[in-house]
């Protein structure tokens, strides 16, 4: 029995960043063929630190839900997560036991050749119409990829493989020009007008840091911002995403049936018992935990915000699914993106209904890890990591660990009071726990990378009341 890993970056920003996960988290819980699948984020949460604690089985598969290998997951992802390792990550993958998990760290999943087929199936829903008058319209078609230009980079791997197979009339790789309006649009356009000898060109976006700009509205407006060039040119046609296709999950199914022989591990206790805790707590009565009430019913498990509590059911909208719920706690009640699940702005207003077993991933998509950090921190086996040695591992908020106690308080002051959790790794005191009747009382081992970031001068900075 194993327990699947996918991780990807996240956002302070932006709710879509984490789309592609979700959704290919979802598909490979129906399909069964992991008992268990786990989402984990570098920005959001559960973060790459909290995610091993979360997990049910001790035989864990990790995935990197990314296009390419690059300084994300070769260093950062891996130092997050405790493997102790740097550099490229070989095909096999990286196999560690941490904390008694036997951890298979494998490579995105951009570089598997499975990759061509997502790309051919995209290139086939974008050119659909014209594909039903023409079936070898291909061969006068061009295939424009974006991305990375090194050699080794997936987007290269790719587009080499695919001008192999000769499908098209030529494939042709392009630098991403980047996710803001200008110059480089205008260069791109140039460029696709200069090498493309055929009629048409489809244009790939083979990046993973754009999200938005990845759809086929945003590229058309940026690549055809100005009306005409004054030079002939392709008719040009726009992928949609290709993270978000549903053949993704088939592609990280391969890489993880390649990657080991499953070892059938034991079940972890600790967490059987962390849960076992919290489902009985909440079937002998009320049990809140943050802003959530979670009451037994007939079996069943009525999953509300604690304001909503003794509102008729007909006065609630009522979500059925998971993903529902999932979708719901992402955005406040104006529909601002939390960026931050224990920010105490989960919205009112809807009611949601579980048996016993899908509690526990209710309550994961409501509080990323705060049952299995509560539970150790009730049992005193919660460790927490000091300031200064989390914002000497984010290498991406370094100048975080140049700044004095004092300006990290400064900013505490502003984001920590707005968040439910209560800072150990500050030398704040919590005697207590939401298990032992105090709803708001979740312990918060390690500053998160939302308080990073704005203590740090650099990276995903934004005004504290423009993320919150
Ligand atoms: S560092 Fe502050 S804002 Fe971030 S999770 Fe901990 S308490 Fe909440």
């Amino acid at each position: 029995m194993r327990s699947l890993v996918l991780i990807g970056h996240g956002s302070h920003r932006s709710a879509q960043a984490a789309e592609g996960v979700h959704q290919c988290a979802e598909q490979l819980r129906v399909q069964g063929h992991f008992r268990e699948v786990v989402e984990a984020y570098w920005l959001e949460e559960p973060s790459l630190r909290q995610v091993l604690k979360t997990v049910q089985f001790t035989d864990v598969t990790v995935v990197p839900l990314l296009l390419g290998a690059s300084d994300l997951t070769e260093y950062t992802f891996a130092l997050e997560l405790g493997l102790g390792h740097r550099g490229p990550v070989p095909v096999q993958g990286v196999n560690r036991v941490i904390s008694g998990r036997t951890v298979h760290y494998l490579r995105p999943y951009g570089l598997h050749p499975l990759m061509q087929e997502v790309i051919l199936a995209r290139v086939r829903e974008a050119l659909a119409e014209e594909l039903l008058q023409d079936e070898a319209l291909l061969q006068d078609t061009a295939l424009v990829v974006l991305g990375d230009l090194s050699g080794a980079s997936a987007a290269q791997q790719q587009a080499r493989a695919l001008q192999e197979r000769g499908l098209f009339a030529q494939v042709l790789t392009l630098p991403w020009p980047g996710a803001s309006q200008g110059p480089p649009w205008r260069q791109l356009r140039q460029d696709i007008a200069q090498q493309v000898s055929a009629a048409r060109a489809v244009i790939v976006p083979f990046v993973d840091d754009a999200d938005e700009w990845c759809t086929p509205e945003s590229l058309a407006a940026y690549l055809e911002h100005e009306d005409t060039l004054g030079v002939q040119e392709p008719t040009l046609h726009y992928i949609q995403p290709l993270a978000t296709h549903e053949l993704v999950a088939r592609v990280v199914l391969e890489l993880a049936v390649q990657a080991h022989k499953p070892l059938g591990g034991d079940l972890d206790r600790n967490y059987q018992a962390a849960w076992q805790q919290v489902l009985d707590r909440a079937a002998a009565g009320p049990l809140r935990v943050g802003e959530v009430l979670v009451s037994p019913q007939a079996g069943l498990f009525d999953v509300r915000h604690t304001l909503d509590e003794g509102r008729s059911h007909e006065s609630l909208r009522t979500l059925v699914t998971l993903s529902g719920l999932w979708e719901r706690a992402r955005h406040d009640d104006t529909g601002a993106f939390r960026p931050l699940p224990t920010l105490r702005t989960l919205p009112r207003g809807w009611r949601a209904v579980f048996a016993p077993a899908d509690l526990p991933r209710a309550l994961q998509y409501l509080y990323p890890a705060v049952i299995e950090e509560s539970v150790a921190h009730q049992n005193h086996a919660l460790r927490f990591t000091p300031w200064a040695a989390t914002a000497q591992r984010q290498s991406r908020y370094q100048s975080a660990s140049l700044v004095t106690p004092m300006q990290v308080e400064q900013a505490a002051k502003t984001l920590c009071t707005r968040c439910l959790k209560t800072r150990i790794w500050a030398g704040e005191v919590l005697s207590q726990t939401f298990l032992s009747g105090a709803p708001g009382a979740i312990p918060c081992a390690e500053a998160c990378t939302l308080l990073l970031s704005q203590v740090s001068a650099e990276g995903d900075t934004l005004p504290v009341s423009a993320t919150i």
